[in-house]
């Protein structure tokens, strides 16, 4: 008998499936939006699915595994798009999808078990005049705990900021990788030992989101001759406080038609901001739009657009998916434009880039501030063209993370400090939990090491 066999012997009533085919689905997420993690993550799996239905159940999952040293690595929808939640080493995946409820709503703030769909959270919340403060584009198929270990903002992030915004997190109960497990719940500064560790810190039970007022959101799309106008005007409406607002996200032409679903809504040439914008706030905002040199090209209620689906699911993590199903050879990074003086730093990027790709930014909220987050989408042809694009953002100030990397480091996006690796070895001491993404002994994180290193730079953008 092998560890495995005996791992799975002891499993008494607990679900689990070794058949092939469920192991290779879920063993992937969204990684094959990228080139390289296509590569690089291509074939590596579980060895056994595990699906606990309760915390009970979860806790002596993890204990077997701890007592038999057998890797465990987390999944909620697998919608993660660096491949975090694919077994570099084999193991158990543990699909937490059936642990799911949200346990109470009270005024601003909600918890619910860890594989909750965040738009089940969302429309509890939304009952009682509440919703969460943003949430990922992947809603309906994302769970609470896959967005706090593997996600970063979305839709409110020009209002709310982004997860890693002290504040925007208000619990986490976590269990540790041991043979006897131990229920941990994180509050404040604590939560981020959770926050971005792609599960490597310990598996998450319970999440305690903070929640915002609910609005009725109008989605618009805005149409403008050129991208500096689009941009100059989506700072500017991210800088009216008096301005209710969800969704900021600036698109240079041809985006427009690189996203097939939005047809020919936008005029040939212009480039569009689509935004979601309180009703109380829509005839301020129209008339800044008048003022800027835009045209109001199409206006619904929230989620009622003539493109078939919530406008937010062409901004964020969901635009390059939706330019890759017209042109699947384009990709981009990630960069985080922040300078004080960011429409000039976006011109700047915009002008060194022209001929690459046209520019994406997504403007919210980080650290107290109005910020651009963003990237040409090229044709990808290699590391070294991918290599020499960030680093002409870099010339510009620009701090780029590599999504096409999935370890905590090498993707760039968490800032680890001496806190983050005291908790991972007191919650994981025999570095079982999702391995080869967060190792605290030497530089290296994973198999894989692309040559768009972004290790060195500070702050890190989760
Ligand atoms: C088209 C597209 C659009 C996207 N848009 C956004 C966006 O707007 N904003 C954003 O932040 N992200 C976005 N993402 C990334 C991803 O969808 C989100 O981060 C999402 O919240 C992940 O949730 P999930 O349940 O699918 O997590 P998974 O993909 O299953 O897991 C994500 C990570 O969390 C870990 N994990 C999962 N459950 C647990 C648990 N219970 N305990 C410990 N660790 C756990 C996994 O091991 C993995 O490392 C997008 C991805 C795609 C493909």
């Amino acid at each position: 008998m092998t560890a495995l066999d005996d791992f799975a012997a002891g499993l008494g009533g607990i679900a689990f499936s070794i058949d092939p085919a469920t192991i290779r689905r879920k063993s992937r997420d969204w990684y094959s939006i990228s080139p390289l993690l296509r590569k690089s993550l291509e074939g590596k799996l579980g060895d056994i699915v595990v699906t606990p239905k309760t915390k009970d159940e979860v806790i002596r999952v993890v204990a077997l595994a701890a007592r038999h040293r057998i890797p465990v690595t987390a999944r909620g929808g697998g919608t993660a798009n660096y491949g975090q939640s694919v077994p570099l080493h084999g193991g158990v995946v543990l699909d937490m999808t059936e642990l799911s409820g949200v346990l109470w709503v009270k005024p601003g703030a909600v918890r619910a078990l860890a594989g909750t769909l965040t738009s089940d959270i969302d429309n509890a919340a939304r009952k009682t005049g509440w919703e969460l403060r943003f949430h990922p584009t992947t809603k309906t198929t994302a769970t609470i705990a896959g967005f706090v270990a593997g996600g970063t903002g979305g839709p409110g992030s020009c209002a709310y900021g982004v997860l890693r915004d002290r504040g925007n997190i208000a619990g986490v109960e976590i269990i540790s990788m041991e043979e006897q497990p131990r229920l941990i719940e994180l509050r404040g500064g604590d939560v981020h030992r959770a926050h971005h560790a792609y599960g490597a810190t310990g598996i998450i039970t319970e999440v305690e989101m903070p929640l915002a007022p609910a609005w009725n959101w109008i989605e618009a799309i805005v149409a403008f001759p050129t991208y500096m106008q689009a941009v100059r005007f989506g700072v500017g409406v991210g800088d009216s406080d008096g301005i209710v607002k969800k969704l900021l996200s600036v698109h240079e032409w041809p985006t427009p038609r690189l996203m097939r679903d939005l047809g020919d809504i936008v005029p040939e040439g212009h480039s569009m901001m689509s935004t979601l914008i309180a009703d109380i706030s829509w005839p301020d905002f129209v008339e800044m739009v008048a003022e800027a040199g835009g045209v109001v090209v199409t206006s619904s209620p929230e989620g009622r657009g003539v493109y078939g689906r919530p406008l937010y699911e062409f901004a964020f993590g969901h635009a390059l998916f939706q330019v890759q199903r017209t042109d699947p050879t384009r990709t981009a990074i990630e960069g985080l434009f922040h300078a004080s003086d960011l429409v000039e730093q976006v011109a700047r990027v915009h002008a060194r880039l022209k001929g690459v790709g046209p520019l994406r930014m997504e403007l919210r909220r980080w650290s107290g501030r109005l910020v651009g987050s963003g990237s040409p989408y090229f044709r990808y042809e290699s590391e070294e063209q991918m290599a020499a694009i960030a680093a002409i953002m870099r010339d510009e100030g620009v701090i780029v993370a590599n999504p096409h990397a999935s370890g905590v480091r090498s993707v760039g996006k968490k800032e680890l400090t001496d806190a983050d690796v005291a908790f991972k070895r007191a919650m994981d001491p025999m570095g079982l939990l999702n391995p080869g993404r967060f190792e605290i002994d030497g530089a290296s994180d994973e198999d894989f090491h692309s040559k768009m290193d972004v290790r060195h730079e500070s702050p890190a953008i989760s």
